[in-house]
């Protein structure tokens, strides 16, 4: 193992650096909401109005004055409320107004007691005894949420469901989103043949370039997937020369020590400079990260481990954060967890792990998410890999991580 290499940490630190170097303002589009999820906010959305726009009412039951249905005296039904009335009122002393959930509550009341807390008895309700209601309970007062006019949602927001309900409720039919940055993907190997192709004696099939655009697209980007380049020069500069009309380049395989291990050569050749060149993980250890100015433009490239598991970790681990730079997201990179591991596994002196496990995050018999690695050939197994969903992080000089300890899990 080379010295030289830097360990996972160290090449986090330094794609991370690149990565706030690289963020920008990309062009921007109009969105319709319905169609806006996973894209990245351009521009920040705010209230239209107050959120809620009145006392709303959290429960059915019946809205009153709290003081007075903690006395257990009956209360007057002065009237009923449903969700879409406007508001009415004022609530006369000594009553309760019958309500139900995300209806106004009228002016005078201050509480609402639970419909499965009062005793109805014809025109008039009374709290049950050893209730009591507090001021307040259950209902959410006007602009509690949000203010008319106040920044909801930041720029640089990925759209998720949970910020799609809220841009629909302050009244975006359309959103200002970022073009999503555009991905090359250039997978090489004599050995490749395409998916829909039935391989010859000692070929495969070219598996990573749509494993590949689908990591891209989940991470917000929009893949483009190149002709396969064959392992020779020729090939691969052409392969090269139509990469670099994209935003970032992802080149798979090509960049180990083998003899046609051409990546790294044709990237010289062409002028790049090397960020690394590997880093101590496993898989992935051969990563290869360059930029190269073409045309007056500069792109960043990873050169990707051919193993398909390799190729995926890496690209979860380094890729996504600068895709996501290029794509205007605050918060992009990879996701990790903490889980329960279920059985021990072993550490390597000098290289930090991500080993491809099962995490069981709906638990039947504990609440807590339970992650089991699974069995495999090592990282070309994609058996192995199918049935993961996660990675668990084994942190280099670590011996062994016990069964029962949490882990750290990188998420796929
Ligand atoms: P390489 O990094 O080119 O030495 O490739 C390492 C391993 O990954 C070899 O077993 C290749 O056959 C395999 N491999 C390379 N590229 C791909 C690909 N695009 N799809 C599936 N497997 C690949
Ligand atoms: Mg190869």
């Amino acid at each position: 193992m080379s010295p030289a290499l830097p360990s996972y940490a160290e090449a986090a630190a330094i794609v991370a650096a690149h990565a706030t170097k690289a963020a920008r303002r990309p062009a921007t589009e109009r969105i319709e909401l319905e169609r806006a999820a996973g894209r990245v906010l351009a521009a920040s959305l705010h209230a239209d109005r107050d959120q809620p726009p009145f006392p709303r009412s959290t429960r059915d039951g019946f809205a009153c004055r709290a003081k007075e249905a903690n006395t257990h005296q009956p209360l007057k039904v002065a009237g009923s409320i449903h969700a879409g009335q406007p508001p009415v009122g004022p609530l006369p002393p000594g009553s309760a107004w019958e309500i139900m959930t995300g209806a106004p509550v009228p002016d005078g009341a201050d509480a609402v007691a639970m419909i499965e807390h009062v005793e109805r008895s014809g025109e008039t309700i009374r709290l049950v005894p050893r209730r009591t209601l507090e001021s307040g309970e259950n209902i959410v007062p006007e602009a509690a949420e949000a203010r008319a006019g106040e920044e909801v949602l930041p720029a640089g927001t990925r759209l998720g469901p949970q910020h799609i309900a809220f841009a629909a409720a302050c009244g975006y039919a359309t959103v200002e989103a970022f073009c999503r940055p555009r991905i090359a993907i250039l997978a090489t190997g004599d050995e490749l043949v395409a998916v829909s192709a039935a391989p010859g004696p000692g070929q495969i099939r070219n598996s990573n370039a749509v494993m590949l655009a689908a990591l891209v697209e989940q991470a917000g980007g929009e893949p483009s997937i190149l002709p396969t380049a064959a392992d020779n020069d020729h090939a691969l500069d052409e392969g090269l020369r139509q990469a670099f009309t994209v935003d970032l380049v992802l080149i798979t395989g090509g960049v180990s020590a083998g003899k046609f291990d051409l990546v790294e050569p044709a990237l010289t050749r062409l002028g790049a400079r090397f960020h690394f060149t590997g880093v101590r993980i496993q898989p992935g250890k051969p990563l290869v990260f360059a930029e190269l100015t073409h045309s007056s433009k500069t792109r960043k490239i990873f050169g990707l481990p051919g193993n398909p598991i390799s190729s995926a970790a890496t690209f979860l681990l380094f890729g996504s954060r600068i895709l996501g730079a290029l794509a205007g997201n605050a918060h992009a990179g990879p996701r990790f967890a903490l889980a329960y591991l279920a059985k021990d596994v072993k550490g390597k002196p000098d290289l930090t792990r991500f080993v491809p496990s099962f995490c069981d995050f709906n638990p039947t018999a504990s609440d807590l998410p339970e992650v089991k690695t699974v069995p495999s050939q090592g990282s070309g197994d994609l058996a192995c890999f199918s049935r993961s969903n996660c990675f668990v992080v084994v942190p280099e000089g670590t011996e062994r991580l016990k069964a029962g300890s949490a882990v750290r899990i990188l998420l796929i």
